[in-house]
């Protein structure tokens, strides 16, 4: 897969005439992009927005790239600047999937294509193209983990669970809970997973009644002390966390040591997403069972191809047009596939591929 992706990133460089200029290239003439990333307060945005920017300007475009410390309206303007500045396309990881509608009117009033990066954009007929990971997918590649590794299938049980889910506002939080609490549920019903602290929805589509806003780290970790001391009061354990993704997984691991538990002890099973760089030393640590890897890399050149090829006047390439739909719309999509991480592969899958450098964990 990394390899493929390398000579894919090699071939895609070729094909816009070695990055010589805006003007004159292979047809990426025009080549004015706006990135909108929401935070650098969550790494894989960093790494998303800087590899996205530098195979744009590697191609000679004119590229803008801007994050908007998770706030709406600094996100809305800093887009308007961009239509401004003649942006003839747009990628956006929107912070609230709901509220770009308008800005995105002006970004078609001069035939900017939008492409929704990572989140989907609802409620407006001007988003063009979605490229993600398969969100579902990431649910349920958290939910599977956490029933294999209880041995739920072979009737083990009961076990306490506590589940998470993410941001109200992201509209990825949405399939991440249902991929995995779809899978969950029988087990819930059939009694082998108790949730101690009631903070169940009552179905997947309930989700936001736990949702955690802004994915913030501080705030899942309120919510777990607030668990802990509130419902586990007679000496139960907790065996089992659902996190999302590993901004929550942090906060939750804060929450668990200051409860006095301990990894290699009662440290319960804890599920995240994103293979963070302290998440991964977290899992090496024996605090974090698993990561859900989005290898952002590839996510980034696919999105720079769909840019080529809206550049070009071609149709990029898409491979659902059924999932996503906006409210408007289905969008038309490109989705990647997620996949777990556990200690034993963080070498094999995350060091060895060059997503993260050796030396940052240690090893
Ligand atoms: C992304 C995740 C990320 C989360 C918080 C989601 O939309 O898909 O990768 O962990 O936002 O930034």
């Amino acid at each position: 897969l990394v390899l493929a992706a390398g000579a894919a990133l090699a071939l895609g460089l070729t094909a816009c005439g070695g990055g010589q200029g805006g003007a004159g290239g292979d047809g990426l003439a025009d080549c004015n992009v706006g990135i909108s990333m929401p935070t650098r307060s969550l790494e894989r945005w960093i790494n998303d927005g800087e590899q996205l920017k530098a195979l744009l300007d590697d191609a000679g475009c004119t590229t803008d790239l801007q994050y908007a410390d998770n706030q709406v309206n600094q996100q809305i303007s800093q887009i308007q600047n961009q239509i401004a500045s003649g942006a003839k396309v747009l990628v956006i990881a929107a912070i609230d999937g709901e509220a770009l509608g308008p800005v995105l009117e002006e970004a078609a009033g001069q035939d900017a294509t939008v492409i929704a990066y990572d989140r989907l954009i609802n409620g407006t007929e001007h988003v063009d193209y979605y490229a993600t990971f398969d969100n579902e997918r990431v649910g349920q590649l958290q939910g599977q983990f956490i029933i294999d590794e209880l041995g739920l299938d072979g009737g083990e049980g009961p076990f306490n669970l506590e589940p998470f889910a993410g941001s109200p506002d992201d509209n990825n939080a949405a399939f991440f809970f249902g991929g995995a609490w779809d899978l969950l549920l029988p087990y819930i019903e059939s009694g082998q997973l108790v949730v101690p602290s009631g903070k169940q929805p009552a179905s997947s589509a309930d989700w936001a009644s736990i949702g955690i806003p802004g994915w913030s780290s501080d705030t899942a970790q309120a919510e777990m002390d607030n668990r802990l001391t509130s419902f586990y009061t007679g000496g139960e354990r907790v065996d089992v966390v659902l996190s999302p993704n590993d901004s929550l997984a942090l906060g939750i691991q804060a929450s668990l040591r200051s409860a006095g538990y301990e990894p290699d002890a009662d440290w319960p099973l804890l599920t995240g997403q994103d293979a963070d760089v302290a998440n991964v030393q977290a899992i090496l640590a024996g605090e974090q069972s698993m990561t859900v890897w989005k290898d952002t890399r590839a996510l980034g050149q696919q999105v720079f191809e769909m840019i080529q090829s809206i550049l070009n006047g071609e149709e990029p390439e898409i491979n659902d047009t059924e999932t996503y739909d906006n409210g408007v719309k289905v969008v038309p999509s490109y989705l990647l596939d997620p996949e777990v991480v556990t200690a034993d592969q963080v070498e094999e899958k995350l060091v060895d591929s060059g997503f993260i450098p050796a030396e940052d964990l240690g090893l």
